[in-house]
């Protein structure tokens, strides 16, 4: 079976090997050696890339017998079989997953610690980190305890330990959790305050973790999610924040401790605004409604009003509608043009009962190719696109047919 290089040293960047077997396919290259320094994917931990022979090595795994496998997707060939291989992985993705990885084991025990909760899944996805609690409800303020308490054992320097076990010795040794295998079991100590039995690589102190940040809290499958980021994705995540804290704080005039207050100012600003804005448009509907109707033509004692917009809400033309019902022997027809057609309103005064608004409006949909309906008073629809002067032909030519008679 592979020789797996990094259970014996995490840190070893650089190794030589033989070629044991390569298999050409659709992906490209598939290498197995003697012995590696790559880490597969298995256990919740990301892959190691880098290079063989200098060609890049794009995914490694662990076949069913235990092999573990290299994909090169740039090569034909590696050379002959028990040609000496030259391995080198690319440190910085690896000692980022170390980081996450060796302060995953030390957030799971801070939980266990602090709330009995235990760590039943985790993620080490590329941008950050997930572990997933049997806890039902965490606060903020309870994380940022265990933050305090997992991030003052970080910087007591913990050194780690990690082997092998016999069977025997098993029993005897406190695991946080039972370990997934039978035989093999590696177990990784970090000094007194976690024992896990993991196949994963870690720093060789805690110091190298540098900082422990809990980034989320979300409620999932009865349980609690917990996104963190660890050393450098610490680093990038508080870099990020406060970038964005920054240019809110700039663009909003005041300090960065300010923000939310401000934003809770334009808010109410934004609130009462709108609402002074709704009103004085609303006054200045009933303005040009007053206007509408003075200037209307008269047919047969009615008077006959109606219009069309391109540039205001449909709302607006319906208040106006309504507003006009109140008036003496009125009938009107508005139309409003918005993204998707044109929408429709007619209405007539209470005392013009011989007059039904909605028969005028489906005068003017038919006319226009659309459809509405409504009581006799007041009646809505809508058509297709159509340009204003059509659309101003077919509302005086319906009102003028309903009004003549
Ligand atoms: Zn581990």
């Amino acid at each position: 079976m592979t020789e797996r290089l990094y259970y014996e040293d995490s840190k070893l960047r650089e190794f030589t090997a033989s070629l044991v077997e390569q298999r050409a396919g659709e992906r490209g290259l598939a290498v197995r050696l003697d012995r590696t320094a790559f880490y597969p994917t298995s256990g919740g931990q990301p892959h190691d890339t880098g290079t063989l022979n200098g060609h890049v090595v794009s995914d490694v795994w662990v076949d069913e017998g235990g092999e573990v496998w290299h994909l090169l997707p740039q090569t034909d060939s590696l050379g002959e079989i028990g040609a000496a291989v030259r391995g080198e992985i690319d440190w910085a993705r690896r000692f980022d997953h170390m980081q996450q990885h060796s302060g995953q084991h030390m957030l799971s025990a801070a939980f266990v610690k602090s709330h009995r909760a235990k760590t039943i899944g985790f993620h080490l996805g590329a941008d950050y980190s997930t572990i997933d609690l049997e806890l039902p409800h965490l606060s903020w303020e309870a994380a940022a305890q265990v933050e305090d308490a997992v991030n003052q054992a970080v910087w007591e320097d913990l050194p780690l330990t990690v082997r092998f076990v016999t069977p025997e010795e098993l029993p005897h040794i406190p695991l946080r959790k039972p370990p997934q295998v039978k035989e093999h079991v590696r177990v990784v100590w970090i000094g007194e305050y976690d024992v896990t039995a993991c196949g994963g690589t870690h720093v060789s102190r805690t110091g190298e973790i540098g900082l422990i940040k809990i980034t989320g809290l979300e409620h999932y499958k009865g349980g609690m999610r917990v996104t963190f980021h660890c050393g450098i994705r610490a680093l990038r995540h508080y870099r990020t924040t406060h970038q964005l804290l920054r240019q809110a704080s700039q663009s909003l005039s005041v300090g960065a401790a300010e923000v939310p207050q401000a934003v809770a100012r334009l808010q109410a600003d934004l609130k009462r605004t709108g609402r002074e804005l709704h009103k004085l448009q609303a006054e200045l509907a009933q303005v040009e409604a007053e206007r509408l109707w003075e200037s209307a033509s008269e047919i047969a004692g009615k008077r006959v009003l109606y219009a069309h917009w391109a540039d205001r809400p449909f709302a607006v033309a319906r208040g106006m509608a309504s507003y006009l019902q109140g008036k003496p022997r009125t009938a009107l027809c508005f139309a409003v043009t918005e993204a998707k057609g044109t929408k429709l309103v007619c209405a007539r005064s209470n005392d013009l009962p011989e007059l039904n608004a909605a028969v005028i409006l489906r005068d003017v949909a038919a006319t226009l190719g659309g459809r509405g309906g409504g009581s006799p008073a007041m009646a809505q629809g809508g058509a297709g696109p159509h340009a204003a002067a059509e659309i101003l032909v077919a509302l005086q030519q319906s009102l003028r047919r309903a009004t003549e008679s």
